[in-house]
């Protein structure tokens, strides 16, 4: 296939679904992890197409739905510190923070806050103003973190010491491991990311599927691709193998992008993470190693820090209970009325990859108000 629309064929996509049926007997809960696969299947009406009797959840997977509201609280108070630009991908400008507004409030008030395609975009701003601090603001997950690990790497092989980072970088498989720890709500199986899958690589997943005791197929992002990974956790359920299958071939190798995983190694090291209303999950996060500590943001601005409000594990927004599957977006109660993407209560309803944003954008519920 050489085109994106051949992984949309409608005559490939009836295929699947009727496979799918064919092949499935019991119920079963599946979970894809990822944000921008739960708008592809939203988007699609892939879920439509599958047996009742199967249910798709939708996980963690969106970075700025997991950035803890805190970090939001520290990357503004940051902004507002004189002679400092602070960058940041867009889709982070109106998550709100814990007390402090969000960042696209912190702009309109005078912050100088930019949106950057590309963290290496902190450098060439560190280089024309090197009179002022210059701080990326590095959330996400494994995608991610190469592209902010080469931040970090650049700055200080150029000595670019007004550049920093304030880094709040996720690993999907600690909170997998934390989604199954409540037998009740977890899933029956995993659809993994396989953008994440295409930087770490296949083979990781292979002991965590026997260590979960539940499939997981490495999963894409088109029609045939989502539909080939429920395929795929559907016959190993059937059989009651908890395996991994790599269902997207075309772009995840079993090792994975070595050169990505050099540089993540080489600046950053595992740490403890605090997820958005989940609170801290051991091992579930990256920090920069002590040799890049120059430019670490928290550690330059650590007034910023000790002004920050304690955890707020509880808030009005069940973003947490979403994002662990334990309830679907429009059984929240402040869905479509009055949290929408112009008026969000929480991140998942701001973000492009948040599964309320999903659901509010192809299947509004029916009070939904039209801002
Ligand atoms: S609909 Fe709004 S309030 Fe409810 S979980 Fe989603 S983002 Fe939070």
């Amino acid at each position: 296939m050489e085109h994106v629309s051949e992984y949309a064929n409608p005559a490939d996509i009836r295929a699947l679904s009727q496979e799918i049926a064919r092949r499935s007997q019991h119920p079963m809960r599946i979970m894809e992890v990822c944000g921008g696969q739960t708008h592809a299947i939203m988007r699609h009406g892939l879920d439509t197409l599958l047996p009742p009797h199967i249910q798709l959840l939708h996980g963690p997977g969106c970075p700025v739905c997991v950035t803890p509201a805190r970090y939001l609280d520290q990357a503004i108070a940051i902004a507002r510190q004189p002679d400092t630009i602070v960058t940041t991908f867009g889709d982070l400008l109106r998550v709100p923070s814990e007390s402090s507004g969000d960042l696209f409030a912190a702009k309109a008030q005078g912050a100088d806050v930019r949106i950057v395609t590309s963290p290496l975009q902190t450098l060439d701003i560190a280089q024309a103003h090197p009179e002022k601090n210059i701080v990326h603001l590095a959330i996400g997950f494994e995608t991610t973190a190469p592209a902010n690990a080469m931040l970090a790497f650049l700055a200080k092989e150029r000595s670019r010491t007004n550049a920093f980072l304030l880094v709040s970088q996720f690993l999907v498989p600690p909170i997998l491991r934390a989604i199954c720890t409540d037998p009740t709500t977890a899933p029956d199986a995993f659809l993994a990311a396989g953008h994440v899958c295409a930087i770490t690589g296949a083979a990781p997943y292979a002991p965590l599927a026997r260590e979960l005791n539940r499939p997981i197929a490495i999963t894409g992002f088109e029609p045939t691709d989502i539909l080939l990974g429920v395929l795929a956790v559907v016959r190993l359920y059937e059989a009651g193998r908890a395996e991994m299958t790599n269902a997207y071939p075309r772009m995840v190798q079993p090792q994975g992008n070595t050169a990505a995983q050099q540089i993540l190694n080489t600046v950053f090291q595992v740490t403890d993470r605090e997820w958005r209303g989940l609170g801290v999950v051991p091992q579930s996060g990256l920090a920069l190693r002590p040799e890049y500590a120059a430019h670490d943001a928290a550690l330059r601005f650590p007034e910023t820090a000790s002004q920050l409000p304690p955890p707020k594990i509880v808030s009005a927004c069940p973003a947490a209970e979403v994002l662990l599957g334990k309830m679907q977006p429009p059984n929240c109660p402040h869905f479509g009325n009055p949290c929408t993407p112009d008026n969000p209560l929480g991140a998942p309803m701001v973000s492009p990859e948040g599964p309320c944003a999903a659901f509010y954008l192809h299947r509004p519920a029916p009070n939904a108000t039209n801002n």
